[in-house]
């Protein structure tokens, strides 16, 4: 198959029509109409096979997971998505491979309303780089800068589950999960939902906020080194998930809850002042939320037990370089 059978395969799976895409695939560049007066919300993410995602897994998989990450960070901002472009390098024009990846990436783009306007296709090692754009009303943007002593530490969801899959896809010899639990854990690693709703709803509300794909430790000192504060955080009020609970034993799950990765939760802080009106907006948007801990003046991130003793992970979070 050529490059350009690729790239009109990639086309006719990306249905989701705009009208504010004046120009989509098809020529050197897109043509986008930002809606009047919003600030444009850029980034962008890689995916390697073998880094990012083991190289097993399924092309459905790894085309969600390319954009869920990039939806990810849009959410972090409060940002709404509106379009995404896609690089892809592919070690063979493998046809059936490209329409099951793009197949993926469309289902998550249908459901967000995100449409694909443009891309790169390349020969090289399996890779995926998305870029996403999206849209927030000027100074609504969260950031990871806004964190303040005596705000609360919250995140949504649950944690741990995506890192307890690969734990258990890499201890195990078996390619399949094999109980339920399992079984809902891969799907947390391979089709995370990225908080979009979450995001939106925290606009005005949240002081800082992050998503987290390098572990909550990892991240939730990104926001306190951004917002020059510190953080501690309860261990046992880590959310854990009743899959991840009956997979693997509980100080294994909080140390991943911890400091695993893959997650895509946000995690942010709310002012004591709005917690209550950030639950219900949460509760509206249909995604749950706890808080785990408090911002502290002292810099740095601790955790702690019910007791009040420290407690000391084993690890930080994935670093690519380290
Ligand atoms: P050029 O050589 O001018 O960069 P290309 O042949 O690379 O053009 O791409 C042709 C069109 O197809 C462009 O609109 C480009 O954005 C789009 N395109 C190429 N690869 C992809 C992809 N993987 N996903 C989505 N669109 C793509
Ligand atoms: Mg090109």
């Amino acid at each position: 198959m050529a490059e350009f059978d690729l790239i009109a395969a990639i086309r006719a799976r990306s249905r989701h029509a705009r009208d504010d895409v004046r120009l989509g695939i098809g020529d050197d560049a897109a043509l986008l109409q930002p809606a009047p007066g919003m600030q444009l919300v850029a980034c962008t993410d890689t995916l390697n096979a073998g880094v990012h995602f083991p190289a097993a897994t399924v092309p459905q998989a790894i085309g969600w997971k390319a954009l869920a990450v990039n939806l990810s960070d849009l959410a972090a901002m409060g940002a709404e998505p509106a379009w995404a472009l896609l690089a892809l390098s592919l070690p063979q024009a493998d046809a059936a491979f490209v329409e099951a990846l793009a197949d993926g990436l469309a289902r998550l783009a249908a459901q967000h309303g995100v449409a694909l306007v443009g891309g790169d296709t390349t020969r090289g090692p399996l890779g995926l780089t998305v870029t996403a754009l999206g849209q927030v009303p000027p100074g609504q943007a969260l950031t990871r800068g806004g964190a303040c002593a005596g705000d609360h530490v919250l995140v949504t969801g649950t944690l741990g589950d995506a890192a307890a899959a690969l734990v258990l896809w890499q201890a195990g010899a078996q390619v399949l999960p094999q109980t339920d639990a399992q079984r809902a854990l891969r799907q947390r690693l391979d089709y995370p939902q990225p908080r979009v709703a979450a995001g939106l709803a925290l606009r005005g509300l949240a002081s800082a906020c992050i998503d987290i794909s390098d572990g909550l430790l990892a991240d939730l000192e990104h926001v306190c080194t951004a917002s020059g504060v510190g953080a501690e955080v309860e261990l046992e009020a880590l959310p854990l998930s009743a899959d991840l609970r009956a997979s693997l034993p509980l100080a294994q799950a909080r140390g991943l809850a911890l400091a695993g990765g893959d997650d895509y939760e946000l995690c942010f802080t709310v002012a004591p002042a709005r917690l209550d009106a950030a639950q219900v907006a949460l509760r509206a948007s249909g995604i749950a939320a706890r808080v785990i801990g408090r911002v502290v003046a002292a810099p740095g991130v601790r955790v702690f037990d019910a007791q009040g003793a420290p407690c000391l992970p084993t690890r930080a979070g994935y670093e690519h370089f380290a």
